[in-house]
């Protein structure tokens, strides 16, 4: 894959416009970072003042600087940059980063300000990273265009983020630490290059192995998706999202002013783009850093190698937690573990060295435990005491695993003293972490890396038999709740099963309905505005007769209202919701949970983006107790589960096929032993479809499915 950021890394000449000479100013340190940290090309420092800085000329306009140029820094304030921008574009030069702030983050203002940029970029074909970023770094190319004062060493990690703090604080970290980066991304407002072109970036840089995003506002959340499906096709890729509960997502709209979108939208999306969501910056780097220096585990085994009882307990729960377990040591292992341990070491797991192991106990353990067939990974959990240095045991435990394809993590608590070994761990490719919590989490990553690989969903199958021309032809023209009937309708083109089913005016029409179809019939009051046909009375099931239907309609249905008369689907069913609505940002999506008047208080709901493919659709079942009761509880037969997965894949391709769909509810579908029947459809029509059929349609939050939520996440 080409690399659509390639000249920013890889420049062969940056002007920086507004270059400074006063070491207090960004521009002086942006100058600085250019000169010092290793890029080989010319810096032109740009300022109307003339003269010198750092030893280098300075040009009194960027229309001065010669040949080669194709990089500009701009460092002015944001009421100067648009102009600067087109002074760059006249002079040939096609890329920039803007630094200034003051845009988009400030509200609508900006935001015209940032169309004004995008316009000049779009004249003089410029792309541009920015405004209100820190800019990139490669630390192998080598470029700085940031600020920061310290160059990160040669790592792994491709980081990118839409803060720029979040870039600094990382790195202060990882200097502190010894942990080196790839490349590192500052996307500010992404008002052109966004994270999608960053994915991609990373994606095709060979010195990244793992990308970590920080993410805050998506404009559109399936071109994230597409580009993180790329790239996870390659590399593992850990996202961190700010805005996903009601607080953050304020936070975050006066931050970088762009609206965040629902939690368990961002988690559908993780899980069709194969990226692995994480909850705060600490899990982040933990993430990163494992799976920056390690393979995943071929398996769930792992053994806790420990001088100290407790952090090996919690350490051993946090396993399980990620869905990993301890190992069964085999005999022969324990008996090698014997003859290279202290006397006295528990050999069982955790192998609890006890109170005094040396360094080169852990080593020979670790060799022993890398060796032994029924192990996949290592912690190793030291607790620093009198007798013996940490800096030797993270020495020895770094010289032991550097090598070894299987993961090992190190967890060594304590304060000051920790530093050094950190740093002696991290350049044996060993990760640290301070708590065995985080050694775990960092150990789940690995193992979570490998499972997405296998489990990546593959592309959603077409469904030939949708009779889309019919879909058509009954939405036309309609907004807002559509008839129980008509929902019915586009339910059945959709090649969902329906029960015969009629609108009636009159108690003989309803009458004459109920005969043609078949008794028993369920008869359900229809009114604008009403959603809970039962909750009023207004449905009556079971009704065998023209008696019992006339009766029915006298007791359900005020007069100058119509009534929905429907063949009763075959009873022993279980009621399942299958729903599908749209997210702000991330488009289409479905979900699936038990039927009935609990589903708000269970919460046991799961979601996926649309459309999806049947393996995703088995996923949501297994998620939720719905694929559990469909399996059969207590002597129940089980219900037919691939009726469900096809009820979601259908209502998956409505939802994207149909933009003008904003929601949709079977509920219930009623899933019997063969079948499932969908005996109550609410199709929600907007009044204005966008013509885009996937993501980034705007549609007001509060929806019937979107109130259910809160549960179980896609
Ligand atoms: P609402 O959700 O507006 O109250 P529904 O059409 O979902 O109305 O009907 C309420 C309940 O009645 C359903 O959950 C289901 O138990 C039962 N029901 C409705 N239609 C049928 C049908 N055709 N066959 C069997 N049961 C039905
Ligand atoms: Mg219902």
């Amino acid at each position: 894959m080409n690399d659509p950021l390639h000249t920013f890394f890889h420049p062969r000449g940056v002007a920086v416009l507004g270059a400074s000479a006063n070491p207090t100013k960004l521009s002086y340190g942006v100058l600085h970072n250019l000169v010092t940290h290793g890029y080989l090309g010319p810096v032109y420092p740009v300022n109307p003042k003339g003269g010198e800085m750092m030893g280098l000329r300075v040009y009194p306009s960027v229309a001065d600087v010669p040949d080669p140029v194709d990089l500009a820094v701009i460092v002015l304030p944001a009421a100067q940059v648009a102009d600067a921008l087109a002074a760059c574009g006249r002079r040939g030069i096609r890329h920039a980063v803007l630094i200034a702030s003051g845009f988009g983050e400030l509200g609508a203002e900006g935001k015209e300000e940032e169309t004004r940029l995008r316009q000049v970029a779009r004249q003089y074909g410029i792309r541009f990273i920015g405004p209100n970023c820190v800019g990139v770094l490669d630390t192998y190319a080598p470029i700085d265009t940031t600020f920061s004062r310290t160059m990160p060493g040669q790592g792994s990690i491709g980081l990118v983020s839409h803060s720029g703090a979040v870039c600094g604080g990382t790195m202060d970290w990882a200097h502190v630490v010894g942990v080196g980066f790839s490349r590192i991304i500052s996307l500010g407002n992404q008002a052109d290059i966004d994270i999608a072109d960053a994915l991609d970036s990373l994606a095709a840089d060979p010195h990244t192995r793992v990308v970590a995003a920080y993410i805050e506002g998506l404009p559109d959340g399936r071109r994230f998706v597409e580009a993180a499906r790329r790239l996870t096709a390659q590399k593992p890729l850990v996202v961190l999202k700010a805005g996903r509960t009601p607080s953050g997502t304020r936070a975050v709209s006066s931050h970088t002013g762009a609206l965040a979108g629902a939690d368990r939208a961002f988690l559908a999306a993780c899980r069709r783009a194969g990226a692995i969501p994480v909850e705060t910056l600490e899990e982040m780097v933990d993430a990163a850093i494992a799976l920056a220096y390690r393979h995943p585990p071929a398996g769930p085994r792992m053994v806790i190698l420990t001088n100290a009882g407790g952090p090996a307990a919690l350490g051993a729960d946090h396993v399980d937690r990620h869905g990993m377990r301890l190992a069964d040591l085999s005999p022969e292992t324990q008996a090698r573990l014997r003859a290279v341990c202290p006397p006295g070491t528990m050999t069982g797991n955790p192998v609890d060295m006890l109170g005094g192991p040396q360094a080169d106990h852990y080593a020979a353990a670790l060799k022993v435990l890398l060796e032994a067939p029924e192990v996949d990974g290592v912690m190793a959990v030291f607790v620093p005491q009198a007798i013996t240095p940490v800096y030797d045991v993270a020495v020895a435990v770094g010289r032991a695993a550097e090598t070894a394809p299987k993961p090992v993590v190190c967890c060594i608590a304590g304060g000051g003293g920790i530093r050094a070994a950190a740093r002696a761990l991290h350049a044996h490719s060993v990760p640290h972490y301070l708590t065995p919590e985080r050694a775990a989490f960092g150990l789940g990553a690995l193992w979570k890396s490998a499972r997405i690989r296998e489990t990546l969903p593959p592309e959603p199958e077409p469904l030939p038999d949708m009779d889309r021309e019919r879909v058509r032809a009954l939405l036309e023209g309609k907004t807002g709740v559509l008839d129980p009937q008509t929902g019915a309708e586009v339910a059945a083109a959709c090649g969902l099963r329906v029960p015969p089913s009629g609108l009636a005016a009159s108690a003989e029409e309803a009458i004459a309905r109920a005969e043609a179809m078949g008794y028993p019939v369920v008869l359900k009051r229809v009114a604008p505005g009403l959603t809970h046909k039962s909750d009023a009375g207004g449905v009556i099931v079971g009704l065998r007769s023209a008696d019992e239907v006339r009766d029915a309609l006298d007791r359900a249905v005020r007069p100058g209202e119509r009534a929905f008369i429907q063949r009763m689907a075959p009873p022993g069913g279980v009621e399942v919701i299958v729903g599908g609505h749209r997210d702000p940002q991330f488009g289409p999506l479905v979900m699936v949970g038990l039927g009935g008047v609990y589903v708000e208080v269970l919460r046991d709901v799961a979601f996926r983006l649309a459309p999806l493919a049947r393996e995703e659709a088995r996923g949501m079942l297994e998620e939720t107790a719905v694929g559990r009761l469909l399996a059969g509880v207590r002597g129940q037969p089980p219900r037919d589960a691939e009726a469900v997965v096809d009820a979601l894949c259908r209502v998956g391709w409505l939802m994207a096929e149909f933009p003008q769909v904003a929601e949709v509810d079977l509920n219930p579908l009623i899933v019997g032993e063969r079948g499932a029947w969908a005996v109550d459809v609410r199709v929600v029509v907007r009044p204005h479809p966008s013509p885009a059929a996937f993501g980034g349609t705007p549609s007001p939050l509060p929806n019937s499915v979107q109130e259910r939520g809160g549960g179980r996440e896609g």
